[in-house]
């Protein structure tokens, strides 16, 4: 076996996926534009699906992925840089995907004064010269022969960090620099998956969805207006903060470290479309308010100047918090007197007495005793239920054990009847 065919087989892993579907194996062709490596570190801590699981073809329906990875490769130099080549010249003879990190430089700008902003391997100019292969040149050579092009991360979606104002490397994302009639060879948009960095499992999670779909083996994933992952963007942080219960109630942190809403510190997670809060940022750990941090809208188009300054309150929480605070004045005392009831057994209420070694639980007084009796009486109205109230209590069990006697009285009779018959059956048998 010659090294290329090392490089390109991938003969040693494992199958255990069902290989029906027109496409059996894909390349994954990772490019890093203008990027701090984050995306990467994010997708090899996926879990759900796991890069590993990916590669050794453990999901079933999933068509084998052949990774290269700049980072993550074993084979380095021309060794690693040769299926690349391959794909540019139409030579690599499978169906490919492209997964572009960070965002695309106007290489024109570095070349006006000789130099390339970022760059893979060597570019063959002919009669012995090369260059540094810029990474946005080659995504522009290698995107009309993908099966796909996935961004991945907020610069590679939308320009990000680099594309602020102020840009002078003239930074797009990958759907600004392909263009909007940018079909893949599959006929596709770009696929974005925002987030700087974008949860890993996103990550994973959404390139298993479109390769399964070009696998023929899976539905099209949903996306949205702006090619993102509908089933993961569609929704705000809020929608799923931890926190969001003390915003309904109008109670606010005023400094970090504590468990409130952290929309008067700055957090955007009433309009951010992300799904962090309820995902997690690695194996369902962490992720911004969950460990105490507001968030600053990374997985949006706007990012980072719509948000910045960061840590200072949008402007639009001067009227919706001071709705909350409004409605949760009269709200949370309610819900504590509803809490009282839902802290007390019934034995304690008839007691007076709550035998705890813990600490002091004063008995409900006269006033919090009527409370609870209407309490109870409006949420019992309109159904039979009345758990505190004995006589219908009794009632209702007089009601079930006649059902119950009636039920028995019939399968009786229903046996006595079918006996003649089994009796004949028997005779005749
Ligand atoms: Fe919403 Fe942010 Fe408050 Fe969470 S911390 S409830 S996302 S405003």
């Amino acid at each position: 076996m010659s090294d290329n065919e090392t490089v390109l087989s991938n003969e040693h892993t494992p199958l255990f996926a069902n290989e029906s579907g027109p496409i059996k194996e894909v390349h994954a062709f990772w490019l890093a534009g203008m990027s701090c490596d984050g995306c990467s570190i994010a997708a090899v801590g996926a879990k759900n699906p796991s890069v590993e699981q990916l590669i050794h073809q453990q999901i079933p329906g999933l068509p084998k992925i052949i990774l290269h990875h700049p980072v993550l490769a074993v084979e380095a130099g021309h060794r690693f840089m040769e299926p690349y080549y391959k794909a540019v010249k139409g030579e690599l003879g499978a169906t490919y995907v492209v997964l572009y990190e960070g965002s695309v430089a106007d290489e024109q700008i570095a070349k006006d004064t000789g130099g390339y902003f970022s760059a893979m391997g060597m570019d063959d100019l002919g009669d012995g010269k090369w260059r540094p292969y810029p990474t946005a040149d080659m995504l522009d050579d290698l995107a009309p022969g993908a099966a796909a092009v996935i961004a991945v991360g907020t610069c590679a979606s939308w320009g990000g960090v680099p594309a602020a104002v102020g840009n002078v490397t003239g930074s797009m994302g990958v759907m600004d620099f392909l263009g909007e009639d940018y079909r893949s060879a599959l006929g596709l948009p770009v696929v974005n998956i925002p987030g700087c960095s974008p949860i890993g499992d996103n990550i994973t999670e959404t390139i298993t969805a479109v390769l399964m779909f070009l696998a023929g083996v899976g539905p099209l994933p949903e996306f949205d207006e702006l090619g993102r992952p509908a089933w993961m963007f569609n929704e705000t942080v809020h929608r799923g903060c931890p926190r969001a219960g003390f915003y309904e109630e109008g109670v606010f942190a005023e400094e970090y470290g504590k468990p409130e809403c952290l929309v008067e510190l700055g957090c955007w997670g009433p309009v951010v479309q992300c799904n962090i809060a309820r995902r997690g940022a690695l194996g369902h750990n962490g992720g911004c308010m969950n460990v105490g941090g507001i968030c600053i809208g990374c997985t949006m188009p706007g990012f980072p100047d719509a948000f910045a300054p960061f840590y200072k309150a949008p402007p639009g929480k001067f009227i919706s918090g001071t709705a909350s605070r409004m409605v949760g004045s009269f709200i949370r005392p309610l819900r504590k007197i509803s809490q009282r009831k839902g802290n007390m057994t019934n034995r304690w209420l008839k007691t007076e007495h709550i035998p705890s070694g813990w600490g002091h639980v004063e008995a409900p007084g006269v006033v919090m005793k009527t409370i609870h009796y209407f309490y109870k009486k409006i949420q019992s109205s309109g159904t039979p239920y009345h758990p505190s109230g004995s006589n219908q209590q009794r009632k209702l069990q007089a009601k079930s054990r006649s059902a119950m006697s009636d039920a028995i009285q019939r399968s009786g009779k229903r046996a006595i009847e079918a006996e003649p018959v089994s009796s004949t059956a028997k005779e005749l048998g």
